[in-house]
C-alpha cells in the first residue's frame, strides 16, 4: 500500500500536518530518527515530573484559532513565564525588562522616573547612530543599546547573548533582541501574547493527539529510505534540516545547539521559578530550568518531595549533534535562501518547521505554518 504522505519528523510541524491530513481522510506514515515522537517538545517523566528534555517549551500565542486547536487536543494550564535573571552584579532581576527590573537596577519607582533614566541610558547609542547617519541599528549590540541602554545591556543582555550564540553581539542580527518586550508597567510576563500555558500532563499528550490515526515508525533515518521514498508515498513532508535534504551540496548551514545537564534533587524547590537566566560571563550555563514549576503552582510544588533541574549550555553545532537554533547571520541567511530556492523546485515535497525553513520559530507559528502548508498543498 502506498501512503498519501510520508512525513519526515514527528515534531510539531510534522504532527500537525499529519493531523490535518488524517482528518481529511488521507493516510500518513510519520518517521523520526529519534526513538520518540515530539521532536524538541518531547518530555521525559523523571520522579513524576515532565522534564522538557530538549529545553523549556512554553506555548504562547495571540491566535485564537491555534490556541483553540491545541486546547481541543489537550487542555493547557495557566503557566505564565516570568523568568528571573541572576546577574553578574550578584543581584536577581525580573525579566522581561519592566518596572520591576528598572526599580531593581536604578531604584526608580514610577514610569516617569524610569522613562527619564532610560532616555539618559539610551542617549549615547541613539546619538551615535544619528551621527553615523544610519537609519536602523545594524546589529544586536546597537539595537539593545538603543532600546534599553548601557546598564541593562551589560548586566542582562551582553554575556547571556554571547553565551547563547557564541558570537559577539556586534555580529548578531538586531531582531533577536526585539523578541523581548520592554515595558513601563510592573508586569513580569515574558510574553505579550493573549494565551499562554503548558499542556496539562505534558507535551507528549499533545503530540500523541496530533498523531492519532497516523502510522509511526521511530528510529528510522530518512537518509536510509531517501532513494525510494516515492515507492512509499505520493507526497513527502520534510521537517529535517534543509541542507541535509540536499546532501549539503551548497555547503553546510550553521546551527546553535544546546546541551543539558539534568540533575534530580532530593528537595522540593530548588530555585522557586521555572526559569532562571544566568546573565554573567563567569557561569558557563545560560539558564537553569526547574521543570516542576511548569506544571505545579503554589503549595502543590511541595507535594512532590523531589525536583529536577537542567543546566543549559549553548554550543556550536557539529555534525551528529541535534540542531536547535538557526544562526541568522548574513552568510547563513543567504545560504538558506539558496536552499529554499532549490526546495521550491521540488514539486512533491513540502518543507516545513524550524529546521527545514531555517527560521527561528516559536511553537504556535510552526503550527500556523503547518495549517498553511496543508491548505496550499
Ligand atoms: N536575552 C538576553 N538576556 C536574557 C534573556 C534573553 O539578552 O536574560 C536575549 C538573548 O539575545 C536571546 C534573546 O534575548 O537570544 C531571545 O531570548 P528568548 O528567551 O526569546 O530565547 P529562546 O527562549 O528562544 O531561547
Amino acid at each position: 500500500m502506498k501512503y498519501d504522505y510520508l512525513i519526515v519528523g514527528a515534531g510539531l510541524f510534522g504532527a500537525t500536518f499529519a493531523f490535518l491530513a488524517t482528518q481529511a481522510g488521507k493516510n500518513c506514515l510519520v518517521i523520526d530518527k529519534r526513538p520518540h515522537i515530539g521532536g524538541n517538545v518531547y518530555c521525559e517523566k523523571i520522579d513524576g515530573i515532565n522534564v522538557h528534555k530538549y529545553g523549556a517549551h512554553i506555548f504562547h500565542t495571540s491566535n485564537k484559532q491555534i490556541w483553540d486547536f491545541v486546547n481541543d487536543i489537550v487542555p493547557f494550564n495557566r503557566y505564565t513565564n516570568c523568568p528571573v535573571a541572576s546577574a553578574p552584579d550578584g543581584k536577581l532581576y525580573n525579566l522581561p525588562f519592566n518596572m520591576n527590573t528598572f526599580y531593581q537596577m536604578w531604584g526608580v519607582k514610577t514610569p516617569m522616573e524610569a522613562m527619564a533614566k532610560l532616555e539618559e541610558q539610551r542617549k549615547e547609542a541613539i546619538d551615535k547612530i544619528k551621527a553615523d547617519g544610519i537609519a536602523e541599528p545594524r546589529n544586536l549590540e546597537e539595537q539593545a543599546l538603543c532600546l534599553i541602554g548601557k546598564d541593562i545591556y551589560e548586566n542582562l543582555i551582553k554575556h547571556y547573548t554571547e553565551k547563547q550564540w557564541g558570537r559577539p553581539c556586534t555580529e548578531l542580527p538586531a531582531f533577536i533582541i526585539r523578541r523581548l518586550p520592554v515595558r513601563l508597567t510592573f508586569d513580569n510576563n515574558y510574553f505579550n501574547d493573549t494565551y499562554q500555558g503548558i499542556p496539562i500532563g505534558g507535551y507528549n499528550i499533545l503530540i500523541e493527539g496530533l498523531l492519532k490515526g497516523s502510522v509511526i515508525k521511530l528510529g528510522v533515518d530518512f537518509k536510509d529510505i531517501k532513494e525510494n521514498w516515492k515507492e512509499i508515498a505520493n507526497k513527502l513532508v520534510f521537517t529535517g534540516p534543509i541542507d541535509e535534504f540536499f546532501d549539503f551540496k551548497l555547503g553546510r548551514l550553521d546551527w546553535r545547539t544546546v546541551r543539558f545537564e539534568t540533575v534530580c534533587i532530593d528537595s522540593p524547590n530548588y530555585q522557586g521559578n521555572a526559569v532562571v537566566n544566568y546573565t554573567g560571563p563567569s557561569t558557563p550555563w545560560t539558564r537553569i530550568i526547574e521543570h516542576k514549576h511548569f506544571e505545579s503552582f503554589g503549595d502543590s510544588v511541595y507535594q512532590n518531595p523531589k525536583t529536577v533541574i537542567s543546566r543549559e549550555y549553548s554550543t556550536e553545532f557539529q555534525p551528529g549533534m541535534e540542531p536547535y537554533y538557526p544562526v541568522n547571520d548574513e552568510r547563513n541567511n543567504n545560504l538558506a535562501e539558496e536552499y529554499r530556492q532549490l526546495a521550491a523546485k521540488e514539486d512533491d515535497v513540502i518543507f516545513g518547521g524550524r529546521l527545514a525553513e531555517y527560521k527561528y520559530y516559536d511553537m504556535a507559528p510552526v503550527i500556523a505554518k503547518a495549517f498553511e502548508a496543508w491548505k496550499s498543498r
